[in-house]
């Protein structure tokens, strides 16, 4: 048991989830049904980033979507709609986030992270200001090249190049397919994330991400062009998993809608002391303080299989503070 009065980690954070960082315990062993069961409840049955992005995605595809038998030619008007699908719902959520948290500050610095607000005059920033610096990296280079890559995966499927799914075909399929993208994009985003980490490719692309240390909505896919071009890669998926546009959408509001919520620095959205959503993620707000550690996510514990995991200690801090300097000194 650690003595929390005397915990040099807890002066650290203005706020904190009690206990060690969770990882999905259906990687654990002896198996924990009953934990199982519950961390799937807690992010299913709630208003998490998963069900947000879920809702988004069928509302995608049963109004904005063209048909795919539009999509065999490149064509600017499904194109444009493709763009604009991803734009807008990226927009409205991450601004709605921002003017909630940070302009009406309208839950007070309950289950802030963070004690530091969001910088501003500060020339490591585009336009010196981080919200401006983070609109233009997350709308200009994120969605420009999240687009591209969906455009690709659509025409490729409309002209029935690789194998596609329907509900009425495979329904068990599909909802197993559905229920693994986020393990999947989990799998992808710690190995490309854990190359971004590489000292070269760090200083040049992924330091655009990391110059947040105290993040917000805006943070969450705040990336370089050539991280994005990287980042992305993980819908080419659906060109070797045989799946239904749909869940490409499930997919693309994941990999670019959950970021928003997990980079919002608060662990919760309150209002009217109601807890509305739950959004902040702690394991990564971690990565963005001490960096290297928890390059995955708490969906598959890569970080703990391979040594990189930190469970919020200081234990941990100190742990990660001695690999980070070998690893630059090597
Ligand atoms: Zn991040
Ligand atoms: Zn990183």
């Amino acid at each position: 048991m650690t003595d929390t009065a005397h915990d040099p980690e807890a002066e650290r954070w203005h706020y904190r989830p009690a206990g060690p960082v969770a990882l999905n315990p259906i990687f654990a062993w002896p198996p924990q049904p009953m934990a199982v069961l519950q961390w799937y409840r807690g992010a299913w049955l709630q208003v998490t980033s998963l069900t947000l992005t879920f809702v988004l995605a069928l509302a995608a595809w049963l109004w904005v979507l063209p048909p795919l038998e539009q999509m065999t030619t490149f064509r600017p008007g499904w194109m444009a709609t493709v763009w604009l699908m991803n734009l807008v719902p990226q927009a409205a959520i991450a601004g709605a986030l921002h003017w909630w948290l940070y302009i009406r500050k309208g839950q007070g610095m309950r289950t802030k992270f963070d004690r530091r607000d969001l910088t501003r005059d500060n020339g490591s920033f585009t336009f010196r200001n981080q919200v401006w610096d983070n609109i233009w990296w997350t709308l200009g280079s994120a969605i420009t090249v999240a687009t591209a890559y969906q455009w690709i995966v659509f025409w490729v499927m409309a002209n029935g190049w690789v194998a596609t799914v329907t509900w009425a075909g495979a329904p068990v399929w599909f909802v197993v397919w559905m229920f693994f993208i986020p393990m999947w994009s989990g799998l992808h985003f710690y190995w490309v994330h854990r190359l971004e980490h590489h000292p070269r490719l760090y200083k040049r692309v992924h330091a655009v991400h990391h110059r947040n240390v105290s993040t917000g909505p805006w943070s969450g896919i705040s990336n370089h062009w050539f991280e994005n071009s990287l980042y992305f890669t993980t819908y080419f998926i659906h060109l070797i998993v045989a799946s239904h546009p749909l869940h490409l959408l499930f997919h693309a509001f994941f990999q670019q809608v959950s970021p928003v919520l997990s980079h919002s620095g608060f662990e919760k959205i309150i209002a009217k002391d109601t807890e509305a959503a739950r959004a902040g993620d702690f394991f990564h707000q971690l990565h963005h303080r001490y960096f290297e550690c928890n390059y995955g996510t708490s969906e598959i514990p890569f970080d703990r299989w391979f040594g990189t995991y930190h469970d919020g200690s200081a234990a941990a801090t100190e742990r990660t503070r001695a690999f980070k300097k070998q690893m630059y000194t090597r």
